[in-house]
């Protein structure tokens, strides 16, 4: 996760990536209520053969899920049970809302809480049955505090930091905790688990040195589970795995590592619908600011999708600096002038015939703009796309079974 910023490839002409082979064709099928600016269709089937996917691969690791931030922006509350009826146990949530709102989607499932204990939280993390990701000392005499007299607190997990830098117990600070004893008898630690910095660069060095620095921390709790990889992670092969691997991004469709091809297909298509078609001729400026003029005469498309759906404004595109695309037909339309907050305006004058008109609907995410080209073209990454999906398009879930 080191530089994703800076990746090349895979780009919104160049998308470097063998297209899609399952083609999610439901965007526009019914029932979409007449007055939806826009539809985000979500294949629960696909997120569900994922997960078999990436489980497969690991076997005979464990295969959980991320599930922070509602799911990636995709519906915890439709997500979670999906997973849940493939036959995945383990979730991970960040928060404490968050992980009530797990439970009760998976009553059963086992579920972490990434950001850990907040001070004065421990006892409703308990009572909900939840594990926290202890990533301090602190934490842990918090969780240890709850026990009763002679009997460990319930399990938990410990985060150990090898290099991020983010959270987690240095390797001095997880010596300092093992080695007391009184402390320890306290803990049940039930995984022991870090996270990699640069997973989606498989020759960086730096995931050799982090995966030595686990090794050598989990030998020190060997009744622990094990987890170090998510969904880049796990393509850096077995020794990665351990016993539990913990995707997020990938089981939504996207491809974390842009080295190699996760066995993942997307999950997601974005489609909003054209208000308006004008001509502009030569000269015509467009957008907030007039920051596009147009060369020659354009046919421009206003299509009902702004920043407060999730287009991002970096989409925006002046004269000298290209934006996002739109997808009209297996072909792309290039964003012009600024992205407002409701508004986008495209120029669809090469779309060709029959030409777009009021009511079509465009693809801002779909079979011919994976995620991460959107997320390129918007000086960002597929995660942000997904987990900023505004709230007001019709959400349609599609579920064709196993
Ligand atoms: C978000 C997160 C994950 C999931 O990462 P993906 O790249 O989405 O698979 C795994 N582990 C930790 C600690 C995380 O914060």
């Amino acid at each position: 996760m080191s530089d994703r910023n800076a990746r090349t490839t895979p780009t919104i002409d160049n998308p470097q990536r063998e297209a899609p082979r399952r083609v999610i064709e439901w965007a526009q099928a019914p029932p979409i209520p007449p007055g939806a600016t826009g539809v985000v269709t979500i294949d629960l089937s696909q997120i569900r053969a994922n997960w078999r996917a990436l489980a497969k691969r690991v076997a005979p690791a464990g295969c959980g899920a991320v599930v922070k931030a509602d799911a990636y922006g995709l519906g915890a509350a439709r997500v979670i049970p999906a997973l849940y009826h493939a036959g995945c146990r383990n979730l991970f949530v960040a928060t404490l809302a968050e992980a009530k709102a797990a439970l009760a989607y998976a009553p059963g499932a086992t579920v972490y809480v990434l950001d850990g204990i907040l001070p004065g939280a421990a006892r409703e993390l308990a009572g909900i049955g939840a594990r926290p990701v202890m990533a301090s000392i602190e934490e842990a005499r918090a969780w240890a505090a709850l026990a009763p007299p002679d009997s460990p607190a319930p399990p938990a997990a410990l985060h150990v930091d090898t290099g991020l830098n983010r959270l987690g117990l240095s390797e001095d600070e997880f010596a300092a905790l093992i080695s007391d004893a009184e402390l320890m008898r306290r803990l049940d630690i039930a995984l022991i688990m870090s996270h990699l910095a640069c997973a989606d660069e498989a020759q960086h060095p730096m995931n050799r040195e982090q995966l030595d620095a686990f090794k050598r921390m989990r030998s020190k709790l060997p009744k622990a589970r094990a987890s170090l990889a998510a969904s880049d992670g796990l393509m850096l092969g077995k020794e990665f795995h351990f016993d539990l691997v913990r995707p997020g991004y990938a089981l939504y469709g996207g491809q974390a590592s842009p080295q190699r091809v996760t066995p993942v297909e997307p999950v997601v298509r974005v489609s909003a619908r054209i208000l308006q078609v004008h001509e502009v001729p030569a000269g015509g400026r467009i957008g907030y600011s007039a920051t596009y003029r147009a060369a020659s005469p354009r046919r421009i498309a206003t299509v009902a999708a702004g920043y407060a759906d999730g287009v991002f404004r970096h989409a925006s595109a002046s004269n000298e600096t290209p934006g996002g695309a739109v997808a009209v037909r297996g072909k792309l339309a290039p964003i012009v002038g600024r992205v407002s907050m409701d508004l986008i305006t495209v120029d669809v004058t090469d779309v060709g015939d029959p030409a777009p008109a009021r009511g079509d609907f465009v693809d801002l995410i779909g079979p011919d703009l994976p995620l991460e080209a959107v997320g390129l073209s918007a000086r960002t990454i597929g995660y942000e796309v997904l987990t900023r999906l505004g709230t007001r398009f019709y959400r349609h879930y599609v579920d064709i079974g196993d």
